[in-house]
């Protein structure tokens, strides 16, 4: 995974890298891309919706930009994290679970699942040691999760104090319910406060559709990294309008030689050579 060379926060998953050929053999290019990115702000690039910049949301440095769907950062900006995270996934259902190591399998995180039963779930041994842990539960009746009666209770307090507080829960709902009502219902006619909290904290999300598992563990391994590796300001910003003009002329060549331009390419193209015009102007200025 790689993380931001100024705070130290995640960016990037490694298994998101988008391989970009060099514009010539043996050229080294000055930015990494990526499927997609964590911690990230964008700005409207020109009021232009193809293009942003993108900066670090914990330390504002600005480090990349994304065209079209490409999020590419320059490469002074980030490094590669040496923290790994072990995840201990549990669940009552086996097919979330198998679901769960599929997506994991890819990754780069280590994690074991460990399926529930019922009846053990009040005297449960849990995942020796690992840093972040994930509940999935399936929403059918019973919905009593935390709390004095809650299903989870036991299991919940263990791995919280485990993991320092590094547990997601998911609630998998096939149903799209209003998800602030829901807690809401369920933290207040349910007696389980904990789940408004958690809700707020983003440490219990919703899953309507197994697809979007991978978004959800995601974004979770993003801030369990952050947790356990706190973002820290450790370096003063630098200048990259030097990485942005070497990023926008390889976009702009790469545009150049497409063969069959549609309507959205010949629009990128042109908006590249513009940017490019712009910034060496800028640059020049300065
Ligand atoms: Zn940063």
């Amino acid at each position: 995974m790689y993380i931001c060379s100024i705070c130290n926060c995640f960016i990037a998953n490694k298994s998101d890298e988008i391989y970009k050929c060099p514009l010539k053999i043996g050229e080294q290019l000055n930015f990494l891309t990526f499927k997609m990115v964590d911690n990230c702000k964008e700005d409207q690039f020109k009021k232009y919706d193809q293009f942003s910049h993108l900066y670090c949301k914990f330390c504002n440095q600005e480090i990349g930009m994304r065209i079209g769907k490409d999020f590419s950062i320059y490469k002074c900006q980030i490094q590669e994290a040496m923290g790994s995270i072990n995840i201990g996934v549990y669940s009552l259902k086996q097919e979330l679970l198998f679901k769960i190591s599929q997506i994991l399998e890819n990754s780069c995180y280590k994690c074991s699942v460990q399926p529930l039963l019922k009846k053990e779930l009040s005297n449960i041994q849990i995942i020796p040691n690992v840093n972040a842990a994930i509940i999935i539960h399936q929403i059918e009746s019973r919905v009593l999760l935390l709390g004095k009666n809650g299903l989870y209770n036991d299991l919940a307090e263990k791995l919280w104090k485990q993991t320092c507080g590094n547990v997601l829960l998911i609630l998998y709902d096939k149903d799209e319910n209003n998800q602030e009502e829901l807690v809401h219902n369920l933290a207040t006619q349910g007696e389980q406060p904990q789940l408004a909290e958690l809700f707020q904290s983003q440490n219990l999300v919703f899953l309507t559709e197994i697809l979007n598992l991978d978004l959800i563990l995601q974004k979770y391994f993003a801030k369990s990294y952050n947790q356990m590796y706190p973002v820290e300001i450790v370096k003063k910003e630098e200048d990259v309008s030097n990485e942005k003009c070497l990023l926008l002329t390889y976009y702009y060549e790469r545009y150049k030689q497409i063969d069959h331009p549609t309507q959205d390419d010949k629009l990128m193209l042109s908006l590249l050579k513009k940017s490019r015009k712009q910034l060496q102007f800028e640059c020049k200025v300065q």
